[in-house]
């Protein structure tokens, strides 16, 4: 028997896992959860203590893919996917807290982690149902790359990635586009949410419902499952069987957060959830008031991958708590808001605050951030202003790495950070990408000449 995934509009059949990831967005427009969460038995949990990252995987990853994928090729490609190391880095003054350093896999960010598992789970399902797949993403720089790097070389799957010609940095274009074979990247002389809306008119164009399109991004519940892995293994390592620990997210999309919220229904003790935003505002604004409004166009800030100003995911935090929010943000049936405040701790980092976290992260805990985990840094010391931990644990995550980010930790520190090998290897490598203006007829003929080449 399969767990089955329902959608958040509540029009679409439920689904299992293989129908979920190969479709992406239920057919109502709404977002697959899990009609139930599956439990784990504190016994189960305290068990994890002992196992490598990627056993604790397999543990959480098999209730999900149950009847769908049999047991020894997942724990295979976990194995595959989780071959990096996980830092859990301690705090000098700050007993048990941690900074859990997710910026270990190939390209150098969080969403690795989430990337490398669902493109291992989608090259089988498309495998076993004789398909090809088209994976279309718009990316402001992480996404992309994680995507590109994962999906690279799986058969009968391409990837087009479309990104803003002048809104990414050099590294990070190289990340994607001298990957080549089934990658193709596309520099689109326009901003990033050109880019997202040539990819979404191009999901809802009946001239290319010959091409099986697929997404990439966290719309896809294949990359939440993963992302609730991480949460066991840090209150493995840190927290006594059954203790309640602090986690603080730095957040745009909500994707991340979500996968704590996914570990905290599995069973996981979690004593706040803190979930810093830059300054695009809308979540705490919503926790405070209970009214939602979200920002258009997102502002532009220094943690440039959270500058989000409506949250796909959120969608799936007020189905959790009982409400209902369509895709446009509108809230048909308000949340248990009462449950959300006790269980989430949110809070606005501005630019400025951002820039003296860096220094003072340095300086007083020897600690070096990036401007996403500085934002995840600082909330998380707002919040413990309100509430004092009393000797629980805490982690907070760092989603980059800092080498990422050279101008802003020199401009903050006066030293750049060491650069890691998968970085520094880019630089010797020959680029490739098409150019495409903002036009929306130009990328469809891009889009069926190319794959029609399959
Ligand atoms: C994508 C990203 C985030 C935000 O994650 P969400 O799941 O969208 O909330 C934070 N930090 C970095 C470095 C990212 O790339």
């Amino acid at each position: 028997m399969s767990l089955l995934f329902h959608s958040t509009n509540g029009q679409s059949p439920p689904v299992n896992l293989r129908d979920a990831l190969l479709t992406g967005q239920a057919p109502d427009r709404g977002l697959y959860l899990p009609r139930e969460f599956p439990r784990l038995t504190p016994a189960e949990i305290a068990g994890f203590a002992g196992l490598p990252y990627h056993d604790i995987a397999f543990e959480v990853l098999r209730r999900y893919a149950e009847g769908v994928v049999d047991e020894p090729s997942l724990a295979e490609l976990c194995r595959d996917a989780y071959n990096f190391d996980v830092p859990l880095e301690s705090v000098r003054g700050l007993e048990r807290a941690a900074v859990m350093r997710l910026d270990q896999g190939p390209t150098c960010s969080f969403k690795d982690f989430a990337a490398r598992m669902m493109a291992r789970l989608l090259g089988r399902f498309v495998r076993e149902t004789g398909r090809r797949l088209a994976i279309l993403t718009a990316t402001s720089g992480d996404t992309g790359s994680a995507v590109a790097s994962a999906f690279h070389g799986v058969e009968s799957i391409r990837v087009i990635v479309l990104f803003p010609i002048s809104e990414v940095s050099d590294r990070q274009r190289k990340q994607m586009t001298t990957l080549r074979g089934n990658i193709r990247t596309i520099a689109v002389d326009g901003k990033f949410d050109d880019c997202q809306a040539l990819v979404k008119r191009a999901f809802a164009d009946p001239a290319l419902k010959s091409i099986p399109l697929s997404s990439a991004n966290s719309i896809n519940v294949g990359r939440l499952l993963p992302q609730s892995v991480y949460y066991f293994y840090a209150a493995s390592r840190l927290a006594r069987p059954g203790e309640p620990t602090v986690f603080a997210v730095p957040s745009g999309n909500f994707g991340d957060m979500m996968g704590a919220v996914f570990a905290g229904r599995m069973g996981l003790r979690i004593k706040r959830l803190v979930v810093p935003v830059n300054g695009n505002d809308e979540f705490p604004r919503f926790l405070a008031t209970g009214a939602y409004a979200k920002i258009e166009p997102s502002r532009a800030c220094l943690s440039n991958a959270m500058n989000v100003g409506h949250p796909s995911n959120l969608a799936r935090l007020v189905a959790v708590y009982g409400g209902q929010m369509d895709e446009t943000g509108a809230i048909h049936r308000a949340p248990d808001l009462a449950a959300l405040r006790r269980d989430l701790f949110s809070t606005s980092v501005s630019d400025d605050q951002t820039r003296v976290t860096i220094r003072q992260a340095w300086t007083g805990h020897q600690l070096l951030l990036e401007p996403h985990g500085a934002v995840g840094w600082r909330g998380f010391l707002d919040y413990v202003g309100t509430e004092p931990l009393n000797g629980a644990p805490a982690v907070v995550l760092e989603t980059a790495h800092p080498a990422k980010f050279p101008e802003e930790i020199e401009a903050a520190l006066g030293f750049a950070p060491a650069v890691p090998p998968a970085l520094a290897a880019l630089d010797q490598l020959a680029e490739d990408y098409d150019r495409l203006p903002v036009d929306y007829a130009a990328f469809r003929d891009y889009l069926l000449a190319g794959l029609g080449r399959g």
